[in-house]
């Protein structure tokens, strides 16, 4: 297995190019116990078993994933980054996670392509703009940077937008986070994955959790399509699946399961340097280092576990495409694709402890899980480890919802009918 990647073994590589990379992380055979299992190898997953295992000397875990490492929504999404919330918990997670997005590739010892490109929001109305002010003054007393831009700064900055006369809809200006951008999705799966696999986790791909094992109210193991498997710490982290794995334990979640959209054009020359959003419909784009313009927008809005999106939110988003961008009508559309994303209430996810004894549950990301893995992993983990919630996590359980402690910003951040 990988011990490091550095210029030497880059250079030995090159020099025996017959000589195969060794595997980034272990397969090893299941055992029938361990200390604590996490359901889900996807990125939530994966950094949950990392930090159990570096920060609170958990090594006998293994993550049990279904498919193969990165087939879930962290390797579907858009790859979006940013920390524009600005209700309570939300705020101080999320900008939690930004600043752990930083130092994460030297952490991993893996490239993340970290990219802080700036994120514009492009206001359609003046009230609008009083909105992105109040949202981008609470951030900036917590610490996080936000900028109001005029029209004219913003046309400088992003000059190929339609700020014409006979624009759909008439451009006042935007918010921009310069610190928001993107990171290569995939590479945050497989870092995580290497990271934890050399502190000994077991990663175990192909390994469906078909049931969920109980004595009384504790948990006690896992069936799964490679046998049963016993623990007494048992973490959920399924995305899209949420509601289905957890009613495996008798939970019935507030959580429903929709398909979310993305879309890749043909390569073109670098023109669009940030994440761009508009405040029109939920509409954002940015621009791959292959050169695809990459964009989406709303769910398809019915519950489905099909990965694959209907055509009427297709024309949606093209449509919002070409209204804000003009140029992206001129572009051919190369791929599109669907993801499960488990939708909450009130937008904002859970990590916390559950009624069942030694379960714990990570889910509800609606639109803005891959955003939130560092923190998320950092959290969860800490939960697992001491049965209790982190500071700060401790907004996301599950009873919030019962208790009218709502965080409710539709997991969009700066959005404008949330404003
Ligand atoms: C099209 C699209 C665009 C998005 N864009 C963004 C964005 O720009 N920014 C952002 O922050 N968020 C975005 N998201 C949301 C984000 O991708 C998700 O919230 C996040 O990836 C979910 O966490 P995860 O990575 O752990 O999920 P996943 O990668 O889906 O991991 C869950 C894993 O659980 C496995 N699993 C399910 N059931 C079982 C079972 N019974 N047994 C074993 N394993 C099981 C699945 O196979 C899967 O691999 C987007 C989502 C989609 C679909």
């Amino acid at each position: 297995m990988a011990k490091g990647y550095s210029i030497f073994s880059i250079l030995k590589h090159a020099l025996r190019p017959s000589e195969p990379w060794p595997e980034a992380w272990a397969k090893p055979e299941p055992k029938p116990n361990y200390d604590a299992i996490i359901i889900g190898g996807g990125g939530h997953g994966l950094a949950t078993a990392y930090y159990l295992a570096k920060n609170h000397g958990l090594t006998n875990i293994a993550v049990l994933e279904k498919g193969y490492i990165g087939s879930g929504n962290v390797g579907r999404n858009t790859t979006l980054i940013r920390s524009d919330y600005m209700l309570g918990a939300n705020t101080a997670f999320f900008e939690k996670s930004m600043q752990m997005w930083e130092g994460l590739s030297h952490e991993l010892d893996f490239n993340c392509m970290v990219s802080h490109r700036g994120r514009v929001v492009v206001a359609v109305s003046p009230w609008q703009m009083d909105g992105f002010a109040r949202r981008g003054n609470i951030m900036r007393l917590h610490g996080i940077d936000a900028e109001l831009l005029s029209r004219e700064e913003l046309q400088k900055e992003v000059p190929y937008l339609d700020y014409s006369k006979n624009a759909r809809f008439p451009i006042y200006g935007a918010i921009h986070q310069r610190r928001a951008g993107t990171v290569r999705h995939d590479a945050v799966a497989w870092g995580y994955a290497r990271a934890a696999s050399q502190l000994g986790v077991h990663i175990i791909e192909n390994c469906e959790v078909t049931g969920i094992l109980k004595s009384g109210n504790k948990v006690v193991g896992v069936e799964t399509s490679r046998g049963k498997i016993l623990s007494d710490k048992i973490g959920i982290a399924v995305a899209g699946h949420t509601s289905q794995v957890a009613r495996m334990a008798g939970l019935k979640l507030p959580v429903e399961s929709h398909v979310l959209q993305a879309f890749v054009t043909e390569p073109v020359k670098p023109i669009c340097h940030h994440v761009v959003s508009w405040g029109a419909e939920l509409f954002y784009m940015s621009q791959s280092d292959k050169g695809g313009m990459v964009f989406g927008g709303h769910i398809d809005g019915f519950n489905t576990f099909t990965q694959r999106g209907q055509f009427f939110k297709m024309k949606d988003v093209l449509e919002a495409a070409v209204s804000l961008a003009p140029f992206m009508s001129r572009l051919r559309l190369l791929r599109h694709w669907g993801g499960i994303n488990d939708m909450t209430p009130d937008g904002s996810p859970f990590i916390c402890t559950t009624s069942v004894e030694g379960l714990y549950l990570n889910g509800g990301w609606c639109y803005q899980g891959f955003k939130a893995t560092p923190a998320s992993g950092l959290t969860f983990a800490h939960t697992m480890a001491n049965n209790a919630p982190h500071d700060l996590n401790a907004g996301f359980a599950l009873d919030r919802l019962m208790k009218g402690k709502e965080l409710d910003e539709h997991g969009i951040g700066n959005w404008t009918y949330k404003q």
